[in-house]
């Protein structure tokens, strides 16, 4: 049976996705709809057959945008139906329900919870209580299905021999031995109040550290984060440390993924980052602020700790995370100490992969 997966929210949640394209791959081919930011996550991934970009907020923005892109989903090439069978609405908007419905997908899946239930065939319940990659899979689960997967799931990706490529030049650039230890740091979050604000300080225990002073730094993200990989540098070199590597905005998003592979661990805010660890496998510390984990949005590495001030009863204060602490004290960063996040990088990097 040919499915269509939409897919067009936040890159964290495409990552997130893949587990149900492994599961609807198993019943034929899949084709997924996904952001111009969101389709590179999927290049040479070998459950997808093909990725329709949809533009939603730029070339195809709008009624017509719309159109164009149901045309894209019902015809592979002028008289060629692309047959797709259903469609899994992997997120809870209108617009997308609505994607699928003008492209003429028969039948349509999507959450209960979603602002176009009405145009879907099937609902599905938005468990709250599971992880969101569970809740992305479950979508697939018909009346006679499991609810629940049989095993932990795991997202995926797969970097190509390039995006491998890309990695290890920019290591060998910085003058990094093949066999280096390396631990990642991804300071950088779309919302302020999720950006830890010890990363310099971290680094600065992380070089002088026994247990993790032979290790080379690694800072990514993207070019929006280079002020905060910056002011890391600036602060290493202020305490006479060795200068971190500084790779935000300079490899693609799979090349990021595939230095993730090699590094013995990455220290991240509820952010992409995390995700893509989660998809190679990389041992992670997850620093969670004004969000947690129990959202649905933890790390699924199979060694990651998370951590967050626990005893603050205003966390979580916000799906996302807001602009600026509503309360003023911005307490759930601020009191998270870089000994705690240290010792957690010590216990993840203990672990044997
Ligand atoms: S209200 Fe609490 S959880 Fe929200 S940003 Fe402020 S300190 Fe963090």
């Amino acid at each position: 049976m040919a499915s269509l997966v939409i897919q067009t929210s936040l890159l964290g949640e495409v990552v997130l996705t893949t587990p149900l394209l492994h599961r609807l791959a198993q019943r034929g081919p899949v084709d997924v709809v996904a952001t111009p930011q969101g389709a590179p996550l999927l290049a040479g991934h070998p459950a997808v057959r093909d990725v329709i970009v949809f533009d939603k907020r730029g070339l195809a923005r709008g009624w017509r945008g719309l159109m164009q892109t149901a045309r894209a989903i019902r015809w592979r090439a002028p008289g060629e139906a692309r047959g797709t069978e259903i469609a899994y609405i992997a997120q809870r908007s209108l617009r997308s329900a609505l994607l699928a419905s003008v492209a003429g997908v028969p039948e349509r899946v999507g959450f209960s919870a979603s602002a176009g239930r009405a145009l879907y065939t099937r609902q599905v319940a938005y468990n709250p209580d599971v992880h969101h990659a569970e809740r992305l899979w479950s979508l697939a689960s018909g009346p006679d299905d499991d609810v629940s997967p049989s095993a932990p799931l795991h997202p995926r990706l797969y970097p190509s021999a390039n995006d491998h490529a890309a990695a290890a030049s920019l290591l060998t650039s910085a003058g990094v031995a093949s066999g280096t230890h390396l631990l990642v740091l991804a300071p950088g979050s779309v919302w302020a109040t999720k950006r830890w604000p010890r990363y310099a300080e971290l680094a600065d225990a992380l070089a002088r550290d026994p247990r993790t002073a032979r290790a080379r730094l690694v800072i990514i993200g993207g070019s929006a984060d280079g002020d905060a990989a910056r002011a890391i540098g600036e602060h290493a070199q202020t305490a006479g440390m060795p200068l971190p590597i500084d790779a935000t905005g300079r490899l693609p998003l799979l090349a990021s993924a595939a230095l993730l592979a090699r590094a013995g661990a990455l220290i991240t805010n509820d952010s992409l980052p995390l995700h893509l660890a989660s998809a190679m496998g990389t041992p992670t510390v997850a620093i969670f602020g004004p969000t947690v984990p129990t959202l649905g949005f933890g790390p699924l590495a199979p060694h990651a700790e998370t951590l967050g001030v626990d005893s603050l009863s205003c966390r979580p204060c916000h799906a996302h995370g807001p602009d600026a602490c509503p309360l003023g004290h911005w307490r759930c960063m601020r009191d998270l100490s870089v000994a705690r996040v240290l010792d957690a990088v010590v216990d993840v990097m203990r672990v044997p992969r």
